[in-house]
């Protein structure tokens, strides 16, 4: 099978190997020149022609179809991942639901679907897994899966704690491994989205950004020179009680205006029923504050200053200026756009750089392709078990 040669191609290498150090920045970077890529890896253009050979010759990297730099003599072509060589799978877990995505080389979703957990017993979550990739496609079709989660994962991908399932150190990754022989990797649900930030999405060539998600929660995760910081702590959602309104409501641990209380979808949607006795979805009272709804404008508008409270927290305090907005609840941003930037200004020194804000795609897919992200990752780094 062609994926498999391919997947053999490049999990042959060692993982610390200049051919795998080429294949991620061409991945990340790519289309990019043979210049570029020699000047960036610290190689002679030989040297670089030498080791991109066997990946060009097992299909991992191609000539793009962009012509690059015009140049005297053959155009020559930028190099490329082959972005159909691999197969993902990516698994994001909630209390309810495995949904799941299906993706090329470059995090691009091909497949999407969704098996509801019968239960949070292990092995139904484990069958609800297996079942949700199945649904994708026959299981040597993938080179790996990614699975992510809001909790405390391991270094070696076992579960260290995740609330919302009721589990404490259930080794999740051996698991699906057994059902499914394929390489398998856990990751924490906000680690995972920032990672696919970095390689795949707005996040690409920024030395340090933050990505802030609003969703069931509110989420925060950070790269700093590259590296994104995560400490199994990350896993703690530490974000979500961070207080944002003083005179807000409380949260079910008894803050008084933390991020929980104020900012996530369950959070806004009780403060306009609170206030209307109207039970509505969430999309719904953004679209009501869009028309002009009072109560529901004014719901809108405070938890858009909180958000900007935050992002403004966010990039004080790490001393980043590109902050990157995610999640099934960044709509918020656009209904409340001025509040958002006006708690941003406020809050920030005149003379700071801006804070670029950077709004990502609000589909809840985006979490089970940064499943995906890891497990493609963790290919290239040569990592993935
Ligand atoms: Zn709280």
């Amino acid at each position: 099978m062609r994926g498999g040669v391919v997947v053999d191609a490049v999990s042959s290498l060692a993982p610390s190997s200049p051919a795998r150090a080429l294949a991620r920045e061409v991945l990340i970077r790519g289309p990019i020149s043979r210049g570029d890529l020699a000047t960036r890896l610290g190689l002679s253009v030989a040297s670089l022609t030498r080791l991109s050979r066997p990946l060009l010759d097992a299909g991992v990297l191609r000539e793009s179809e962009e012509a690059g730099a015009a140049s005297i003599g053959r155009p020559v072509r930028p190099l490329e991942v082959s972005p159909d060589a691999h197969r993902f799978a990516g698994v994001k877990l909630t209390g309810d639901t495995a949904s799941a995505v299906a993706t090329n080389f470059r995090a691009d979703v091909v497949g999407a679907g969704e098996r509801t957990l019968p239960g949070h017993a292990v092995e139904d979550v484990v069958g609800a897994i297996v079942d949700a990739v199945a649904d994708l496609g026959a299981m040597d079709r993938f080179s790996g899966i990614g699975i992510s989660i809001g909790g405390r994962v391991n270094a070696d991908s076992s579960v260290l704690r995740a609330p919302f399932l009721g589990w404490r150190d259930v080794p999740l990754a051996d698991l699906v491994q057994q059902r499914t022989g394929l390489p398998v990797v856990v990751e924490n649900d906000v680690v995972a989205l920032t990672i696919a930030e970095q390689w795949f999405g707005a996040g690409r060539g920024e030395k340090d950004f933050a990505v802030l998600t609003v969703g069931a929660g509110v989420g925060y995760g950070l790269v700093i020179n590259d590296v994104v910081i995560a400490p199994p702590d990350a896993g703690l959602g530490l974000v979500g009680h961070f207080p944002l309104e003083p005179d807000g409501p409380r949260c079910t641990d008894g803050h008084r205006g933390c991020s929980s209380a104020v900012l996530t979808i369950p959070a806004i949607r009780s403060r306009f029923a609170a206030s209307t006795g109207d039970q509505r979805s969430y999309e719904e009272v953004l679209a009501l504050a869009a028309q002009g709804h009072p109560v529901a404008g004014a719901v809108v508008e405070s938890a858009g200053a909180a958000l900007g409270l935050l992002v403004s927290a966010v990039a004080n305090l790490t001393m980043v200026d590109l902050v990157i907005l995610s999640g099934e609840g960044m709509a918020l941003a656009d209904v409340a756009a001025p509040s958002l930037h006006a708690a941003i200004d406020a809050h920030r020194d005149p003379e700071a750089s801006p804070v670029r804000l950077s709004r990502q795609p609000t589909d809840f897919a985006q979490w089970a392709r940064g499943a995906a992200a890891v497990a493609i990752q963790r290919t290239i780094l040569g990592t993935l078990r």
